[in-house]
């Protein structure tokens, strides 16, 4: 059984952690450690058997010294207020480690989508998006989808408030299908992060491509589109694993199938491409050249981490690791390329979306890549000039080293008012 962690807790450890390296004050490194504001709040919604539902959901609204807050929505019965705040601290940090004009926040409804049908989830989601009304605004703050979300539920909320506020704004939310405003390119964005962070990685550590071996955990849309363009650059993705279980083929899975036949059959065990099933601990532990957890917080613990026989591991989720288990792979040697860069793509192509929606233009699917691997590039370039500059020792110290610089010196240029 995995160790129970407050990631809130474990977000304020890592900030600690950097802050040992920075030349800030600690007034300005405690603010630096909590949310601004936190809404909770319960919905009340008519089921379709005519009963009233009670929903509790919650926005944090963590730092906004750099720009508007900005962070998805999640829908998940594991939904807590301290998870929500973390989440969104992560957002601050992440999009100041890419350096886009953003703060963070996050949103969240306890809520297993799956026991809800298509029309309560929509009445669900705008009960919510009344809520978040006075919060959220283009200039103010602005969701995008997380964990069990996506172009669905994003429609709705942007449909919701400029209903509500007799306007056009679509630059309010971000994740939204392309008919409503939509980025190319926004789906594969996380994953397609996740890849470059991985090729630029094996290009530091002078590791070539050619024959390297990848597991991804999680295939829901940042670990299967991450496996698809690991696939693509030339890496064997021997397993990816989901929560109905892990498949796994020692020549590398084709892992489009994979994405097929999980949607059509809701679950990854199965899949005929696949030699063997193991569980979600034995592929975590397989002797890969790089592991991407690509699911859920404090998918590795103490005692997993231990077992880990990955060289490098690639954060595409947002806190897999237990602070524990971080300190267990800088122990042992193994690289960890952190969340707050590895999936940064997905707020940054949502970053695009709402400058298009502002210019009220769109920018073609190449536009947005280009673009976008200019940001995690350079990203990646000033995370690994600090590790080599300062005595950090590890490349997530060195990337909360960079984006606490950044939000720090946004807070003392402006001053305190009130
Ligand atoms: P998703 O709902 O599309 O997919 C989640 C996947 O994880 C599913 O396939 C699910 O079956 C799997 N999973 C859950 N528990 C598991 C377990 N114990 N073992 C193995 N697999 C398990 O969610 P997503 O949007 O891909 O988000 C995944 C992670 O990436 C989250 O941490 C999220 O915060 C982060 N992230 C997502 C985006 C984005 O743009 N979607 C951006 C940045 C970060």
């Amino acid at each position: 059984m995995v160790e129970e962690v407050n990631p809130f807790e474990s977000l304020q450890s890592q900030i600690d952690a950097a802050g040992a390296h920075l030349d800030i004050t600690n007034d300005v490194l405690e603010r630096l450690k909590y949310p601004e504001r936190v809404l909770e709040t319960n919905l009340t919604v008519t089921l379709d058997d005519g009963s009233l539902g009670r929903f509790q959901a919650f926005r944090s609204q963590f730092n906004g010294d750099r720009g508007p807050y900005k962070g998805g929505i999640r829908y998940h019965p594991n939904v807590s207020r301290e998870e929500i705040i973390a989440l969104s601290g992560w957002m601050v940090y992440k999009c100041a480690t890419v350096g886009i004009p953003y703060g963070g926040g996050k949103g969240g409804i306890v809520i297993d989508p799956d026991e809800y049908s298509e029309a309560e989830l929509e009445s669900i989601t705008r009960a919510y998006a009344v809520e978040l009304r006075p919060f959220v605004g283009e200039d103010k703050d602005i969701p995008a989808p997380d964990v069990n979300t996506g172009q669905r539920e994003m429609n709705w909320i942007k449909d919701t408030y400029e209903t509500l506020e007799n306007t056009t704004e679509p630059g309010v939310i971000t994740g939204k299908a392309p008919g409503s405003g939509g980025s190319a390119g926004r789906v594969e964005a996380t994953g397609r992060s996740t890849m470059l962070v991985t090729r630029e990685a094996f290009e530091y550590l002078d590791i070539p491509i050619d024959g390297t071996t990848a597991a991804v955990q999680g295939y829901g849309n940042a670990g299967s589109v991450s496996a698809q363009l690991l696939e693509e650059l030339g890496v064997d993705v021997v397993a990816v694993s989901d929560s109905s279980g892990a498949v796994y083929n020692p020549d590398g899975l084709d892992t489009t199938a994979a994405k097929g036949h999980k949607r059509e059959t809701r679950g990854l065990t199965g899949f005929e491409g696949a030699t063997e099933e193991l569980t979600n601990e034995e592929m975590l532990t397989l002797d890969v050249d790089v592991l991407v957890p690509a699911a859920l917080e404090n998918a590795i613990d103490e005692a997993l981490a231990k077992e880990v026989s990955a060289d490098l591991l690639v954060e595409a989720a947002n806190g897999p690791l237990t602070p524990a288990a971080d300190a267990v792979l800088a122990d042992r040697g193994v690289h960890v390329f952190p969340d707050i860069l590895a999936n940064a793509g997905g707020v940054t192509v949502s970053y695009f979306e709402w400058v298009q929606n502002r210019q009220r233009f769109a920018w073609t699917e190449s536009r947005v890549n280009e673009e976008l691997e200019r940001v995690i590039v350079d990203a990646f370039d000033a995370l690994t000039e600090t590790y080599e500059t300062t005595d950090v020792d590890t490349f997530r110290t060195a990337a909360y080293v960079v984006a606490i610089q950044r939000v720090a010196d946004s807070f003392e240029e402006s001053g305190t008012f009130p």
